[in-house]
C-alpha cells in the first residue's frame, strides 16, 4: 500500500493536528508541525560569519527560500544587533550616509565578523537553523515545556537542513548541553538530547553523552542580564578525557549570548578537542539582554 495513501487513511481514523497552530497537517507538513507553521520560520542562510554564524534572516515559501527584505521586522544582517557589517558582505555608505549592506552573491567569507575578531569565542564555529520568534519560538517552547517530544524530529531535521552544508568536515560525535539534574528531573528529559540524537543520526555519527558533564548548579540563565551569564556558567561544565583530539559538534536548542555553549565549548577545549562546532535550531538576534 503507497505510504501517502496509509497516511490518509489514518488522518481519517486519528485526524493529525498541529503541535502550535492545533490546525490540520495539511501540504508540507512536518509532522507534528503543519505546513504553515514550518514554512513561517525565519531561516537563517549564507552567508555568514565563518565563526560565530552571523547572517542575514530568510523566509521560505512553498516556491522555496527568498531573502528577507533589509529591515523586515527589525531584522539584522548581523546576529546580536552588535557591530558592523559581517565580511562576506559588502558594505557602502547609502546617499543619507547611513551604511547599508548588500549580501555578495557567491563570495565565501574570508575572515571572522567585527564581534568574533575582538571577542574570539571559545568554539571554532557556530551554525542556528532560524531566528528565535514565531512559529519556531512557540514550537520550542511546546518542545521543551508542554513535553511534546515529538517535536525532535522537525526541530532537529530544520538544524540539519539549514546548516548540514556549512558544518566543517570530520565531525566524530555529537554532545548535547547538559541540563541542570534538577530541571531535567523536573522537565522529565532534556531537550537538548532529543534535538542531539536526531541530529547524530543525520549526520551518521555517534551521540557522546558521557564527553560533557554538568558539574554545578546554576542560575537560569534567562534571569541574568548579558554581562552576568559568562559568569553564572563559569567552571559549570567539565569534559571527558575521551574528546581529547576529537572535533566535536555541541548541540542546543537556542542560541541567545553564546555564554553556555562557549563555556560547553571552554571545557571541551580543556579537555583537549581538536575542533568544537555548535549548532542550534534557534539564534535570538538582538541578543540585547
Ligand atoms: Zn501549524
Ligand atoms: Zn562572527
Amino acid at each position: 500500500m503507497p505510504l501517502g495513501f496509509t497516511l490518509a487513511a489514518l488522518d481519517l481514523v486519528f485526524p493529525a493536528f498541529c503541535s502550535i497552530c492545533e490546525g490540520t497537517l495539511g501540504a508540507g507538513r512536518r509532522d507534528p508541525l503543519c505546513g504553515r507553521c514550518w514554512g513561517a520560520i525565519t531561516r537563517l542562510a549564507a552567508p555568514w560569519c565563518h565563526v560565530c554564524g552571523a547572517s542575514s534572516p530568510t523566509a521560505v515559501t512553498f516556491d522555496g527560500p527568498h531573502r528577507v527584505e533589509h529591515g523586515r521586522e527589525g531584522a539584522a544582517p548581523t546576529t546580536g544587533g552588535v557591530g558592523p557589517p559581517s565580511p562576506g558582505r559588502s558594505s557602502e555608505s547609502c546617499d543619507s550616509g547611513e551604511w547599508v549592506t548588500q549580501p555578495v552573491v557567491g563570495a565565501a567569507p574570508s575572515r571572522p565578523c567585527s564581534t568574533c575578531t575582538t571577542d574570539p569565542p571559545q568554539y571554532d564555529y557556530a551554525r542556528s537553523a532560524a531566528v528565535y520568534e514565531g512559529a519556531l519560538r512557540e514550537a520550542l517552547h511546546a518542545f521543551k515545556f508542554s513535553g511534546k517530544r515529538a517535536l525532535a524530529r522537525p526541530l532537529g531535521d530544520l538544524a540539519i537542513e539549514q546548516c548540514v552544508a556549512s558544518l566543517l568536515e570530520g565531525i566524530e560525535a555529537v554532545i548535547a548541553v547538559p541540563l541542570a539534574r534538577e530541571r531535567e528531573r523536573e522537565r522529565g528529559f532534556n531537550q537538548a538530547a532529543l534535538l542531539a540524537q536526531r541530529i547524530a543520526k543525520r549526520l551518521g555519527v555517534p551521540t557522546r553523552p558521557r564527553w560533557l558533564a554538568r558539574v554545578r548548579a546554576t542560575k537560569p540563565q534567562s534571569d541574568l542580564p548579558a554581562a552576568e551569564r559568562r559568569v553564572n556558567v563559569r567552571g559549570a561544565f567539565r569534559a571527558s578525557r575521551a574528546v581529547a583530539g576529537r572535533h566535536v559538534l555541541v548541540v542546543d536548542d537556542v542560541l541567545t549570548t553564546g555564554a553556555t555553549l562557549g563555556e560547553c565549548a571552554r571545557a571541551l577545549r580543556g579537555g583537549g578537542a581538536r575542533c568544537v562546532g555548535v549548532l542550534t535550531v534557534a539564534r535570538v538576534l538582538h541578543a540585547a539582554v
